[in-house]
């Protein structure tokens, strides 16, 4: 951007707020974390503040890294761009519908496979204890057919026990739903216990998957294949995980999934550039201290700011901000999920197929000791002897078993990723409001369900928290989906 254009918008910027209703605090919202959390909180914040045409504040916003997303973000693989982290958006996640509308993104489906229905196969380390059929066609009527089949094929494993899976999951997600209903029916929260009571949902937490399926009624060969297969894929864990987390899980299994064209990571961005934030890349909090009337936050870089309202969008778990005053949350470990992208070919020995074509486009596993990896997808097929994969571990693959899994590797990438909480029923959160003044903690609902859309529904609730308890104005509006008015200038401060 030209300096003088720079110059103007700031000034026009200036402007509009120095006409703005001077009754209200002036206050400087500063945000830690520039993931889909952060970047909604600052979204909510300005939506809110434009539909009372007269909050005047600042947000500032922290990213360590020098990008912004966090655990939405793509690799490169041979020039091609895969996503790395958060992948697959449910069709009811309509927090990130609105935002791919109001950014002009482009939807992408389906999100992850290299066609619409991959083929699946469950590995128990030794065999497929179940296979879908992989026959593809570019015939409608062929794949309607196959696809058909494969409907016959798991009912014949699972029988009706599939049907009360749907009904378990969609009961879960109707109850989530009600995290869109207008402000009016809906209260602001002030924990994540209350939030999850209100819609319905608590319950869940206070049990693991495998309990919960129990009293749904389904049966234990479905719950230890293809309910583990969906839990290992998406949470790196078994049937231990909470009812909510596992229902969250089995969600983002269903038809319809889609993910944005180009990376997932362009929601925070576009968040980020519309809402008159003051971004800070490549700069680490490493302390924020209650002050009395503000916090100070202090950096790596040995800057310090001035908030009066402070917000963590990261987990807390692994990073190392200190409070003072120390504040309370209780003890949560990371699940740690390895990510390993490889372009190459599958070795059919492997699985003991005698051809490439035998092996699933999916392979799922199920909890046996020692299988040293969740699941391999393709994720693109370049052709019949080169394609790009997606394996998913709780170890890191070395070189020695991935040679043995592989035929040959061009190309190999890892990502270690302190993924999503281990989730561990009953579940035990910490508090949205950490000082009982105005820090905020938007990874506290992480312990019902780690995704996109979760961080988006926790960031609005914290977004009416801070409206309505630091400015004493609770946002009322029918819609929280409305459009978006505000049209800022991105400032970056590097
Ligand atoms: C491998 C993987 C697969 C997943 N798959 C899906 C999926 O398919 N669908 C889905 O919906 N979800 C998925 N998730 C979960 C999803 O990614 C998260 O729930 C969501 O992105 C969390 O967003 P967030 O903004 O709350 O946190 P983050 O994205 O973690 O953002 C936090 C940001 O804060 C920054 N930060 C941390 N500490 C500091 C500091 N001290 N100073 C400054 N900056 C700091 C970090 O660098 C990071 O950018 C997946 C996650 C992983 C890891």
């Amino acid at each position: 951007m030209r300096p003088t254009m720079f110059i103007v918008l700031v000034f026009l910027f200036s402007l509009s707020f120095s006409q703005a209703d001077t009754s209200l605090p002036r206050a400087t919202v500063c945000i830690v974390g520039s993931g889909i959390g952060g970047s909604s909180v600052a979204h909510f914040l300005r939506l809110f503040s434009t539909s009372l045409d007269d909050a005047v504040f600042d947000i500032r916003m922290f990213e360590r890294n020098v990008v912004v997303g966090g655990r939405m973000a793509t690799v490169d693989l041979s020039g091609e761009v895969f996503e790395a982290g958060a992948s697959i958006l449910h069709p009811k996640n309509l927090y990130a519908l609105n935002y791919t509308n109001l950014l002009n993104l482009t939807i992408k489906e389906p999100s992850s496979s290299a066609s619409s229905s991959p083929s699946l196969g469950i590995w128990d380390g030794k065999k497929f204890v179940f296979k879908t059929l992989g026959f593809k066609s570019n015939l409608p009527f062929v794949q309607k057919l196959v696809s058909y089949a494969n409907s016959v094929l798991m009912f014949l494993r699972y029988g009706f026990s599939l049907l009360k899976m749907e009904r378990f999951v969609q009961t879960a997600v109707g109850s989530f739903l009600k995290y869109y209903e207008s402000h009016e029916l809906r209260p602001i929260f002030e924990s994540v216990e209350e939030m999850l009571k209100w819609a319905g949902l608590y319950n869940l937490t206070t049990a693991n998957l495998g309990q919960e399926l129990t009293d749904a009624g389904l049966s234990p060969l479905l719950a230890q294949e293809l309910v583990t297969v969906i839990t290992r894929i998406n949470y790196g864990q078994s049937l231990a995980i909470s009812g909510l987390a596992g229902a969250v899980s089995l969600a983002g299994a269903e038809g319809g999934l889609w993910s944005i064209k180009g990376g997932n990571w362009q929601m925070a961005s576009g968040l980020i550039n519309h809402s008159n934030v003051a971004l800070h890349l490549h700069e680490e909090i490493e302390s924020i201290s209650s002050m009395g009337k503000y916090y100070e936050l202090n950096s790596t870089k040995g800057n310090s700011y001035k908030c009066e309202v402070a917000v963590v969008a990261t987990p807390l778990d692994e990073v190392k901000i200190r409070f003072t005053p120390l504040i309370s949350i209780p003890k949560r470990r990371l699940q740690h999920t390895h990510a390993t992208f490889v372009r190459g070919l599958l070795n059919p020995e492997y699985f003991g197929l005698d051809a490439v074509s035998d092996i699933p486009e999916l392979v799922g596993t199920i909890e046996v000791p020692d299988l040293p990896f969740s699941s391999i997808s393709v994720l693109k097929r370049h052709d019949e002897k080169d394609m790009t994969y997606k394996i998913f571990s709780r170890k890191p693959m070395d070189d020695a078993l991935l040679d043995s899994i592989f035929s040959f590797r061009n190309e190999t990438i890892r990502i270690d990723w302190g993924a999503y909480p281990h989730y561990n029923a009953p579940e035990v959160f910490a508090p949205f409001i950490l000082d009982a003044q105005h820090l905020y903690y938007v990874n506290a609902f992480e312990n019902a369900a780690s995704t996109m859309e979760t961080s988006a529904v926790s960031a609005e609730n914290i977004a009416r928290l801070i409206m309505s308890r630091y400015f004493g104005r609770p946002p009322f509006s029918s819609s929280n989906l409305g459009s978006y008015s505000g049209t800022g200038a991105l400032r970056v401060d590097l």
